[in-house]
Parts: C-alpha cells; structure tokens; sequence
C-alpha cells in the first residue's frame, strides 16, 4: 500500500518533458488562434455598451494540430501515445499551470485600474474568494482572451487525451467495437464545437462568469482529464456489445445531439433574428425578447437534455459493469440541474413578467412531463 502510493506520488510529480508538451500546446494555441484566419465574431453587449471580438478559428487551428502531429507521430519525432503514458503526470502539471496563472490572474485583476466592464476589477477583499471566482470579467494576455482560450485548449485537450488513448489501444492491440464507438462520439461532438464555436460566444461562462481558478481548473483540468475516464477505462477493461447494445446507443447519440444542436441553433439564430422561422414556422415570441417555440416550447433547457443524453452516450460503450465510466454524466447532470437554478434565478431578475408568462407557457425546466 504504501510502496503504492509513493509510485504514485511519483507518477504526479511532472518532469520537464510534460511542461515541455503544455509550453508547446499552449505556444501552439497562442500563435494559431492569433494568426490562422476565422470569422470575427461579436460578442454580447457589455454593461458599459462595449463588445469584444472572438475570432472563430478554433476548428483550423485544431485539424492543423492534428495535421502536423500525425506527421510527427509519422516521422517519429513526437509520440502518439505520449498523453496516455504521461497522463498523470500532465494532469498535475496542468493543474499546477492553473493555479499559478489564477493567482497572477488575482494579482493583475488587483492592480488594475481599468472602468470598463471587461477588465475592471471586482473584488470582495476575500483573499480566497477572489482567486476562486477571479476579479476580471475577460482579463487579456498580449490581446488573447483568456477565457476564450482556456476554454478551447480545454476543449482540444479532452480530444488530444482521446487520440492518445486510442493510438495506445491500437498499439496494445486491445482496439474494439467499445472503444471505436467512444472515440467516434467524442470525436463528432468536439468538431461540432469547434464548427459552432461562434455559439460559445453567448454562453454563460463568456457572458457572465470571471476568470478565477474556478473557471480556469474547470477548462484545463476538469474538462479534459474527467470527460476523458471512459477512454482510460476502456484501456483496462474489456467489454463486450451485442449488435442491439450499438444500435440504441447509436441512436441516444444522433438523438442527443439533435435535440443539443437545434437547441443551440434555435436560440442563436433568434437573438440573430427574433423573426426566423423556428421548424418552418414563424417564431412565438413572448414580450418581444423570449423565444417559446421549437425546443424552447418543449422544456426551457432542452439543450440541456440534449447534453445530457450525448454524455450518457460517451458511457453506454462501456457496458454497466462499472459505474465508474458514468462519471461524465452523473457530473453533468448535478451541474445542469444546479445551473438551471441559477439560470432560472437570473432570467426571472433580467425578464420579470415576461419569464413568468414563459414559465407558464412552458411549465417544464428540463425533460417533460418529469422535471
Ligand atoms: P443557455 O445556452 O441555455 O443560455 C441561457 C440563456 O439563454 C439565458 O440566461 C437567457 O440569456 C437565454 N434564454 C433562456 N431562455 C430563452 C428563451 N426561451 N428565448 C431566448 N433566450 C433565452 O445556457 P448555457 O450557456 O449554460 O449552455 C450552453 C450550452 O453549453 C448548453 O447546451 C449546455 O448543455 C452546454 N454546457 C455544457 C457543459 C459541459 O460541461 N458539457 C457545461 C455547461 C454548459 P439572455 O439574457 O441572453 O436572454
């Protein structure tokens, strides 16, 4: 037990290859998201009136990683299975990374003397608080949005541990009908993202939240390394399907995703244009502000259901043997139900009337007829 835990400490302690692969990803992003063309997008009205520009090349800049670290991995000169042999270790580097880069985060949200509402400091004088929950709305290094930037490295990292794992199934000769299907899913769902990532523009954490240490350990470390422990437990454990197991859970996933995406879509395109037809109809609109058709007549977070079911999808390929694939779901679950809450909170404020005549309207919050 004891010789157990020290190799594992061991493992945790990062050496400098795996600060070498964050520096590098890292560098990578920077440069790309900086220079690789992408639609310039504007963000949402700021308190003070202003807006920030996003500009949308997450895709690119992902498939050209993937480009050239195929033709490293070709050339020998990088690793495929370097995440999956260093997991570990990457893991308490990047968490280290999050909990220096918060705390220069707290010290330049404190300095700050910036009035507008992107960067102008909000501070409760609770030392812990502020590091947790961050001073600055979209605080900037060398004109990145960090918060638009953590939450793309997040996003890729989670396929870049995927990619690994697979290549190290591939190598062990373990790969199977489990695995294929996992990584298949994940793979759609985050070049949908990528696709989509003007969508990311308008969602509550580029809109609402700060960039602490919540935030920043929640894109960089919880993201990718738990979103991904169906991979790693596929690795370990092998699982059979019957042909009945693949199709239905094939079909929770195009389910999930189209009740995710039309969600998604039907919102954005209404704030776009409150007049788009929703499912070849003209919109109902309540008050002028609150779209009540579509999914949004359905239940007011379908998109919610939506990822629900895509993670659960994520865990179906490993059997029910174990509970432990189904942390990705469990954990979204308490967290949507928790941010439904707050949503809710935040809409009845912002909307008043209007809200309540949308609840009535639409009585359920997440899945009908039960919640
Ligand atoms: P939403 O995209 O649902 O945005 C909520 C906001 O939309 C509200 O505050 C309100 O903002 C507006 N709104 C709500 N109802 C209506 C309506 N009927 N008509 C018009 N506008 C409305 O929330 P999130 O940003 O939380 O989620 C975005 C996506 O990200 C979801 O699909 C979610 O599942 C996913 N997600 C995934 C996570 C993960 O870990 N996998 C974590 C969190 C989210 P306004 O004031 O602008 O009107």
């Amino acid at each position: 037990m004891e010789l157990d835990l020290g190799s594992l400490l061991h493992t945790l302690i990062p050496t400098w290859n795996s600060v070498a692969v964050l520096g590098v990803y890292f560098g990578y992003l920077a440069i790309a998201g900086s220079i690789l063309p992408g639609k310039v997008v504007s963000g949402v009205t700021l308190q003070d009136g202003s807006r920030l520009h996003y500009r949308c090349n997450g895709l690119l800049s992902l498939l050209l990683l993937v480009g050239l670290l195929g033709v490293g991995a070709q050339m020998e000169i990088v690793s495929a299975t370097v995440i999956s042999e260093r997991g570990l270790e990457l893991l308490s580097a990047t968490f280290i990374f999050s909990v220096v880069v918060t705390m220069m985060l707290y010290v330049a949200g404190r300095l700050s003397k910036d009035k507008g509402s992107s960067l102008r400091p909000h501070v409760t004088g609770n030392l812990i608080e502020d590091w947790w929950f961050g001073i600055q709305l979209n605080p900037q290094f060398f004109s990145i949005d960090l918060k638009f930037f953590f939450v793309r490295a997040g996003m890729m990292g989670w396929l870049f541990i995927n990619l690994s794992v697979l290549a190290k199934s591939i190598q062990n000769g373990t790969l199977n009908q489990s695995m294929i299907l996992y990584q298949s899913f994940c793979i759609l769902y985050i070049l949908d993202y990528f696709f989509y990532e003007e969508y990311m523009t308008s969602t509550w954490d580029i809109i609402a939240e700060r960039l602490g240490f919540m935030l920043v350990f929640g894109d960089l470390v919880w993201i990718p390394f738990t979103f991904s422990i169906q991979g790693w437990w596929l690795l370990r454990n092998n699982v059979e399907l019957t042909t009945a197991a693949v199709i239905a859970n094939c079909f929770v996933f195009l389910l999930g995703y189209m009740v995710f995406r039309g969600a998604n879509k039907q919102k954005h395109d209404f704030k776009k244009d409150p007049k788009a037809p929703i499912w070849g109809k003209a919109p109902r609109v309540i008050g002028g502000k609150l779209l009540a058709s579509g999914y949004w007549g359905i239940a007011r977070h379908c998109n919610y259901l939506g990822d629900l079911m895509l993670a659960l999808s994520f865990s179906l390929p490993c059997g029910i043997s174990s509970p432990v694939p189904y942390f990705y779901p469990i954990y979204l679950l308490i967290l949507l139900i928790w941010r439904e809450r707050r949503d809710e909170a935040r809409c009845a404020e912002k909307y008043r009337e209007v809200w309540a005549e949308y609840r009535r309207l639409v009585p359920w919050r997440i899945l009908p007829y039960l919640y």
